[in-house]
């Protein structure tokens, strides 16, 4: 008798076959393998990759000191933060917004072309890498509201300010994408061989 898991709520079944069912915990209809699970995640990971470009090339600040306004980058806004001496907020702005999304879009890359591609790594550690990418998607939209809150506590001698535009959408859309590419991937795929 195969066992099932359900991809939503983890449940367990055993069931006579494989044909879909619906699970009586959760209501999620369970697969025993989501369709095109991995080439709709690569294919989204690879669209995460080509958004970042906008969105660190674009300005995605704007600072105004002395009443002269100026655009900046993340990359430009964090220099700037250092020059103040802001160096907590530029360490979590650099982390938030280059470190993980990175670390992410790398680390998912990897696990999927390591599915295509024999790559000397075990299944414990791409579920591990994985899992791991999973847990930190959810914090990376903390950017933006740290620069949010930046935006009061520096008004004392400089204003900064998001400046919405391609970058800032490019960013929120890597960080959407990204997510969705990680909850659409079935980590059961890792154990096929
Ligand atoms: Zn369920």
């Amino acid at each position: 008798m195969p066992l099932i898991s359900c991809k939503n709520c983890h449940k367990v079944f055993e069931k006579p076959n494989y044909d879909n069912f619906v699970c009586d915990r959760c209501n999620h209809v369970v697969r025993k393998r989501i369709h095109h699970s991995l080439q709709v995640s690569l294919a989204l990971v690879i669209s995460a990759i080509l958004l970042y470009i906008p969105a660190m090339v674009y300005p995605m600040m704007e600072i105004t000191k002395f009443g002269v306004t100026t655009e900046s980058t993340i990359i430009e806004g964090v220099i700037s933060f250092l020059e103040y001496e802001n160096y907590f907020i530029a360490i979590v702005v650099f982390v938030a917004s280059v470190v993980i999304p990175v670390v992410k879009l790398i680390g998912l890359l990897l696990i999927f072309t390591s599915l295509k591609i024999r790559v000397k790594m075990s299944n414990k550690t791409k579920l591990v890498v994985f899992k791991f990418i999973d847990m930190i998607g959810k914090w990376s939209m903390i950017d933006i509201y740290v620069v949010a809150i930046m935006a009061s506590i520096v008004q004392m001698d400089e204003l900064f300010n998001i400046k919405g535009g391609i970058a800032a959408s490019s960013f929120a859309l890597v960080v959407v994408i990204t997510m969705i590419a990680a909850y659409r991937f079935d980590t059961r795929i890792i154990w096929d061989e």
